[in-house]
């Protein structure tokens, strides 16, 4: 873990600079603001990441997408256990006072010009530092339950990478993806498994199961241990730097990523089926945050 190497800045002056980003996206141009799923598609298809950005929040989304948003909301309405509003500078407040445990802010760091923005589902704090970094996917397929796909693992790094370089000391960050079968998912479940993680970190919380429950049958953890490395942080300046610069975007590495494609009818770089495809890259997933 980085945190020994010492970006470390004070508890206020990250909430401070937090706040302030959260005032400059709504004036900054659109173009200088990235979010980090869109970086984790340009993983795969820079060509699909373009249409992705480009599509607006009345496109149609396919129905995966939508029955994970869905899902997502519940996970963080059931988390958040509070009807009173709580906004982001509560939030801060909370994380400076130290008095807080898992949260789920939004998280802004500028990189070459471009601010990157990203929400993780939990974050959990001890004494105002960042320990537990847990990203939730419910997938479309079985046999995706047991894979962390580089673009997963790259995602999950930049969430570090972001905490780490506002600010946080991440000595003792974990952080992991929880991943759920979208058809049977079940809040109680993927909530009770956050929480039991958090167990495992050392958190005093009591978890009731009925007496013939299983725990999360359905749920597999896939952690990763965050370290500084040099060849992945060039990679996202070069995501980034695409998005400031411009430039043509490269398409899919596989015929079967186009296939599943909703850009497809429209896109120019479509990999016909037949084609063998040069296989570069084939961590495609059919699942959703
Ligand atoms: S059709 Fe293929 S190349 Fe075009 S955006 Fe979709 S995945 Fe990328």
């Amino acid at each position: 873990m980085a945190g020994d190497q010492g970006y470390s800045e004070s508890v206020d002056d990250i909430a401070r600079h937090q706040l302030n980003f959260l005032e400059t996206l709504q004036e900054d141009e659109p173009e200088h603001v990235i979010t980090l799923d869109t970086l984790e598609t340009q993983r795969y298809c820079e060509q699909k990441a373009v249409f992705e950005r480009q599509a607006g929040p009345d496109e149609k989304r396919p129905d995966r997408i939508i029955r994970a948003q869905e899902q997502h909301g519940k996970l963080v309405a059931e988390m958040a256990g509070t009807e009173e509003e709580y906004h982001l500078t509560d939030v801060w407040d909370d994380i400076i006072a130290g008095d807080v445990s898992l949260l789920y802010p939004p998280l802004f760091f500028k990189l070459i010009g471009v601010i990157i923005y990203g929400r993780p589902t939990y974050l959990r704090f001890i004494d105002s530092q960042p320990t537990q970094l847990t990203l939730v996917r419910g997938v479309t397929k079985k046999r995706y339950l047991d894979e962390l796909f580089p673009s997963e693992r790259f995602l999950l790094w930049c969430y570090c990478t972001i905490l780490d370089r506002i600010g946080f000391s991440v000595s003792d960050l974990s952080a992991r993806y929880l991943k759920y079968p979208q058809d049977e998912f079940n809040v109680v479940e993927v909530s009770r498994a956050q929480m039991l993680v958090a167990v495992e970190d050392g958190d005093d919380i009591a978890i009731q199961l009925d007496d013939d429950s299983t725990v999360h049958p359905n749920i597999r953890r896939h952690p990763i241990e965050y370290k500084r490395d040099s060849e992945t942080g060039k990679q996202l300046r070069e995501y980034v730097a695409f998005w400031r610069d411009g430039g043509e975007p490269t398409g899919a590495g596989h015929w079967k990523q186009c296939a599943g494609c909703r850009f497809n009818p429209e896109c120019d770089l479509a990999l016909p089926r037949e084609s063998k495809g040069a296989e570069r890259n084939y961590d495609w997933i059919n699942c959703t945050a």
